[in-house]
């Protein structure tokens, strides 16, 4: 674990165990070709890089992946991220990723405990407010791939 993380030892041991488990077997890892769309960030903070690959159907997201290098929290929220979207509907997701970003300021509360599954262990770092950019990184690069693709759309009618 590297000197980044040391909050996450803060957190509950079994929120621990959910973000080092996506840290270490990061679902949806690598690149796609012939993406859809793609967003990559840097997050000066912390040193994090993330860059999101989409795919979609034009109606649902039906590939995802991510790649980069950075702390625990980042790289498992989007692991977490690909997780909970690949499926969604394009509005839906944007709606999901909005919301997910305004949990995580505090700015809105989080469901009940169980309900988001491993996207609940993140609830404990808004304890740390200097972490929070971390977890939302990625899920700002879902919503502007989506956005890119939404644009698109709305171009061809
Ligand atoms: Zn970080």
């Amino acid at each position: 674990m590297s000197a980044t993380d040391k909050e996450i030892v803060a957190l509950d041991w079994l929120y621990q165990e959910i973000i080092l488990d996506h840290y270490k077997r990061p679902r949806n890892f690598g690149t796609l070709e012939n993406a859809d769309a793609v967003a990559e960030e840097e997050n000066p903070y912390c040193g994090d890089h993330i860059i999101v690959h989409l795919k979609t159907d034009g109606e649902r997201i039906t590939e995802i992946r991510f790649a980069g290098r950075g702390c625990a929290i980042s790289q498992a929220s989007a692991s977490m991220m690909t997780e909970k979207v690949k499926g969604m509907r394009l509005d839906e997701a944007l709606k999901f990723a909005e919301d997910f970003r305004q949990m995580m300021r505090g700015e809105k509360p989080f469901p009940p405990e169980g309900e988001l599954e491993d996207l609940d262990a993140l609830r404990g770092v808004r304890e740390f407010p200097v972490r929070v950019k971390c977890a939302t990184l990625a899920w700002e690069l879902l919503q502007r791939t989506l956005a890119q693709v939404l644009g698109a759309k709305k171009g061809e009618s």
